[in-house]
């Protein structure tokens, strides 16, 4: 047994200092970014923040709408081949840039991933979604994936420390998620007590990635705008959302009525609603590590976007960035031991 000292920090622990700057207003900060990438020949430009591949989140109706604003969606792995054909007769092809198509690394799912990529060449980006990504076979899963398809963009996750992030790299990703225990659903730190605070993930993760050529997501653990920023600010390429994206038109989960008050159903893709839904149960070995809640209806998505792009667009001014790329360079965190004044909520 070995104790390291060192602390690590999430993003409750830090808030980003001001500084001098000679942007008049938000509407001169750019949230675009361009990115190549490590192994796929393809150049991505967007606003790099993503809905996470769950069924509550992640779906074909939120694709529409941030791709519409040049944001990405990580499609969950849950539709069928005929529910794809009728999704992409449906788009425009620019859309094809801001989505990506979910998948385990079960033999199944290669498969149906297979089925899928053969039926739709033009799809571009493949995501290898696993509670752990810390097993043999997953890296050599991601290699085998990078075999069959040189050109696509490759994510993969879940990892938390810096040199998985250079192992899955190596092994053939293209940007590795980052986040073990964060997600607002999420119970894998209550059943097992394995994790590491978001923050400094991003820090080491982002800092191992950047040294190869890749890029990383910060994935959970984001639940107000000003987490999004200090995302970025850490050194996140791209900041993927789940309950922040949760409850919305767009976001599918059962409707639930309570006292005349509309609730959306949201839940971990590990929860036994989950495993109940997709594989009919949970099997004997195993634990549920998600929660199902049920969360305020809130309306249409596009509403809760301007307020997390116009955050994001407020803190570049505040620390003088003209564009999200400039954000990490100009941050320094400060430690603290408050955030937000709560005496009154909204
Ligand atoms: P959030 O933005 O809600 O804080 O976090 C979203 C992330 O939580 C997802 O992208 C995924 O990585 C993670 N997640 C989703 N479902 C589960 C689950 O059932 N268990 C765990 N451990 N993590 C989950």
């Amino acid at each position: 047994m070995r104790i390291e000292y060192d602390i690590k920090l999430g993003f409750k622990d830090v808030m980003i200092r001001p500084k001098r700057s000679t942007i008049k207003s938000r509407s001169q900060v750019t949230l675009e970014r361009e990115f190549k990438f490590l192994h796929s020949p393809l150049l991505w430009k967007g606003i790099p923040i993503m809905a996470a591949n769950m069924d509550t989140v992640g779906t074909f109706n939120m694709a529409k709408v941030l791709a519409e604003k040049k944001l990405f969606t990580a499609i969950h792995k849950h539709y069928s081949l005929s529910d794809w054909k009728a999704f992409l007769t449906d788009i425009p092809h620019e859309y094809y840039n801001h989505i990506a198509v979910s998948t385990g690394i079960g033999k199944q799912d290669s498969e149906k991933l297979k089925f899928i990529f053969q039926n739709n060449p033009s799809l571009k980006f493949i995501c290898i979604d696993v509670a752990n990504g810390y097993s043999e076979y997953f890296a050599e899963f991601v290699k085998q994936t990078r075999d069959q398809y040189p050109d696509k963009v490759i994510i993969a996750g879940n990892v938390v420390t810096g040199e998985m992030v250079e192992q899955l790299l190596i092994s053939g990703a293209d940007i590795v998620k980052v986040g073990i225990g964060p997600g607002s659903v999420c119970t894998t730190r209550v059943k097992t007590g394995v994790g590491y605070p978001q923050l400094s993930a991003i820090i080491e993760c982002s800092d191992a990635a950047h040294g190869l050529g890749g890029q990383i997501i910060s994935d959970g653990g984001c639940s107000i705008p000003g987490d999004i920023a200090k995302a970025f600010g850490a050194g996140a390429d791209f900041v993927m959302l789940g309950g922040m994206l949760s409850g919305h038109e767009e976001s599918g989960g059962e409707i639930v009525e309570r006292d005349g008050k509309q609730f959306r159903k949201f839940y971990g893709m590990s929860s036994t609603t989950a495993m109940e839904k997709h594989i009919g149960g949970i099997a004997d070995y195993r634990a549920s590590e998600g929660k199902t809640v049920e969360v305020p209806y809130k309306g249409e998505v596009e509403l809760t976007l301007q307020d997390i792009l116009g955050g994001l667009r407020s803190t570049c001014t505040y620390v003088g960035a003209a564009r999200l790329k400039e954000l990490t360079k100009r941050t320094t965190f400060i430690r603290v031991n408050e955030q937000e004044n709560t005496v009154y909520t909204e």
